[in-house]
């Protein structure tokens, strides 16, 4: 069996460390017994991108929940009856909570009934066995894989199998859910519950999933990577429909969904993970009109404040785009400071529709060239030090200078550097040996003083740092491309 929680703790980043641990310790002294469930164990399992942490405690998690907001993390949403909390936890890492429940169905398809449970009975009531895995993080057990529907074997064939006959029964918007996993994972429905499925649909059960749960599945959407291919499926199996009739009447803004995913994959390269529900919601309904798009929305429970602040981003996407060809971002440097405040989603928003060359220019130049400078300021910072100058506010000023510099394509090479360096800091040269004074007949050698001595240094750390910085960009490129 691997070693999950190497795997664990190998896949999460730092600051997903961090919540886990805090969770961990949180239930350890509340004497709850905590797990990592859901998604999040399907996603280790896969490789996929861990976007979010879910864990499942066998307690109420409402008490972790004011303790962790102590501690800084943000309550999201938090249901009372369900005990299930989303939470946003320092580092912007998104997780949930939630206690563990069976849920009892006096007659399927009826409102089921919630009683407190062990993680087992968690797992078993849970949508596909893919989703019904749980790694426990409890001192005794840390690691131990939880599968009681034999979900690992599912994932290794590349399919999702419904966990009962009353799966799609019980809770329609599970025929979104399981088309919307398959199509996200390239996985197929196992062949039973593709009976099941098929079954469900000639008892037309889609037409009872409710808007609520329909609105949910349009969050997720917004949240995928890649939502055309959701959106391919429902279209063929005729669920667009449940989304909203208008949608699936004028079709998905497949084109703008498209470009933007271009975008995404070129802000990844660049270093960055934008989140772009916003953005994508606006590609994925981009045919609908502005009145056909809030109706849409609020229909399917979106609340007032959303609905505003989704109508309102294009406005302001346009009002940045005009700063961008104004006159306050007229040099590099400006236009740097301006774009690297402007959140990110905008940044790709426009990237993806605007036709606006100025604008597009000082935001390709801000990925591509301005920023690779911005991170190797630092070396620039030694180079300083190395010239004698001690940090400072006077230091810091300097080195902002030389990136102003730079960003005018200037300041390459670390001879012009150092001159600049020089120059901008008082600091001299030190005088040159005159020629008389050296020994005549052995052959010059230089005697590097102390200061070019550490430049040299740090000049082969910069270049290492920039081959290090450029294998890991062809790297990602690579993957990109795969
Ligand atoms: P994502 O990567 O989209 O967040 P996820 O599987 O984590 O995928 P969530 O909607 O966050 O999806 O749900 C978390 C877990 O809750 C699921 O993995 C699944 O085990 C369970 N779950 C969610 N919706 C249902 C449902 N309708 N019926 C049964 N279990 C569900
Ligand atoms: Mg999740």
């Amino acid at each position: 069996m691997p070693d999950y929680m190497f795997l664990l703790e190998s896949r999460l980043s730092p600051e997903q460390r961090a919540a886990m641990l805090r969770v961990q310790e949180l239930a350890a002294v509340l004497g709850f017994n905590v797990y990592l469930t859901g998604g999040t164990v399907r996603d280790l399992i896969t490789g996929a991108n861990l976007r979010d942490l879910d864990f499942t405690v066998e307690g109420n998690p409402s008490k972790m929940a004011r303790e962790l907001e102590k501690g800084g993390a943000k309550v999201l949403s938090e249901d009372e009856k369900l005990r299930q909390v989303e939470l946003l936890f320092a580092g912007d890492v998104e997780g949930s909570i939630s206690a563990a429940r069976d849920e009892h169905y006096v007659r399927p398809g009826t409102r089921p009934e919630i009683r407190w449970s062990t993680i087992m009975e968690d797992l078993r009531r849970r949508d596909f066995s893919l989703n019904a895995i749980a790694i426990s993080l409890n001192p005794a057990s840390r690691g131990l894989l939880l599968d009681p529907t034999n979900g690992l074997s599912d994932i290794e064939h590349g399919e999702v199998r419904a966990l009962s006959i009353h799966s799609f029964t019980n809770q329609p918007v599970r025929l979104l859910r399981a088309l919307r996993l398959a199509a996200r994972m390239g996985f197929k429905l196992e062949s039973r519950t593709q009976e099941w499925f098929n079954l469900a649909i000639e008892r037309e059960l889609q037409l009872t999933i409710t808007p609520e749960d329909a609105g949910e599945e349009v969050r997720s959407l917004s949240r995928e990577e890649r939502p055309q291919l959701i959106l391919k499926e429902w279209e063929e199996g005729d669920l667009l429909e449940l989304v909203h009739p208008i949608l699936a009447k004028k079709h998905p803004g497949y084109d703008a969904i498209n470009r933007l995913i271009k975008v995404r994959d070129d802000l990844y390269m660049a270093g960055f993970r934008p989140r772009l529900a916003t953005p994508m919601l606006l590609a994925i309904f981009g045919r609908l009109k502005d009145r056909e798009l809030s109706n849409t929305l609020s229909k399917l429970g979106y609340r007032s404040a959303e609905i505003e602040a989704i109508e309102k981003f294009p406005e302001k996407a346009m009002e940045i785009q005009k700063e961008l060809a104004g006159k306050k971002t007229k040099t590099p440097i400006d236009a740097y400071r301006y774009i690297e405040k402007i959140p990110m989603e905008y940044v790709a928003y426009l990237l993806a529709e605007s036709s606006n060359s100025a604008a597009l220019s000082k935001l390709k130049a801000f990925l591509h060239k301005w920023r690779p400078v911005r991170q190797a300021l630092p070396i620039v910072a030694t180079e300083l030090e190395a010239l004698g100058m001690p940090r400072g506010p006077k230091f810091d000023q300097i080195v902002q200078d030389v990136f102003a510099i730079q960003l005018n394509g200037r300041a390459k090479t670390l001879e012009e550097r150092v001159k600049i360096l020089r120059k901008l800091s008082g600091i001299k040269e030190p005088p040159k040996k005159k020629e008389k004074e050296k020994k005549p007949a052995k052959a010059e050698k230089h005697v590097e003083t102390a200061a070019e001595k550490k430049a040299a240094a740090v000049e082969k750390h910069a270049t290492h740092e920039r081959h290090k910085a450029g294998m890991k960009a062809a790297a990602a490129k690579h993957k990109a491309k795969k």
